[in-house]
């Protein structure tokens, strides 16, 4: 793979990742209703969200960073200190990664709850990578929360919403394997 071809990989695996977030986002609005109904105005502002989902990692402070570390160009020397101002760059700059709601202090970083429309943008996200890896959101959830500084309200929100994304992805899945759902 030369630079050219490591710079194609790398924008179709992001392009791909943005069409599967849209796609668990997709399958999971039909299912807000009753105890799940989701105001309008949210489902609004998701929707312009999951839009430009994960935009800056095809931008100058990020593209570069990823690139080189996932998918190097051949001889090319992958380098951990450009990966990672490209990962503090994105998790800094969306909001939908919760290490953005972390409040830097000198003796303890304070955990900022997450708002609703940001979890639901954070799950979908989750949602489209099990799309990709085949384990569900729940399974990451449990694998990776110790690790998570989650304020209380968005442990709750994303413990009441998980399961509804799960089915989101369950649809997903069913669908490109081209049965019924
Ligand atoms: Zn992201």
């Amino acid at each position: 793979m030369n630079r050219k071809e490591s710079e194609q990989a790398y924008r179709d695996y992001v392009k791909q990742h943005v069409v599967d977030v849209q796609a668990v986002w997709a399958a999971l609005q039909p299912l807000c209703t009753g105890e799940a109904y989701m105001p309008e105005a949210y489902a609004f502002a998701i929707n312009a969200q999951i839009e430009c989902h994960d935009g800056s990692k095809l931008g100058m402070n990020e593209f570069e960073g990823y690139r080189q570390w996932f998918y190097p160009a051949v001889q090319e020397m992958k380098i951990k200190a450009d990966f990672d101002l490209a990962w503090n760059h994105h998790q800094k700059h969306n909001p939908h990664h919760w290490q953005y709601w972390i409040m830097w202090q000198p003796d303890e970083s304070k955990v900022l709850p997450m708002p609703f429309c940001y979890i639901i943008e954070m799950l979908c996200d989750w949602g489209g990578m099990s799309v990709k890896f085949g384990d569900s959101p729940t399974q990451f959830y449990d694998k990776n929360k110790d690790t998570m500084l989650l304020h209380g309200t968005t442990k709750q929100t994303i413990g009441f919403w998980l399961r509804y994304v799960e089915c989101a992805v369950a649809k997903v899945k069913a669908a490109r394997a081209g049965k019924r759902t």
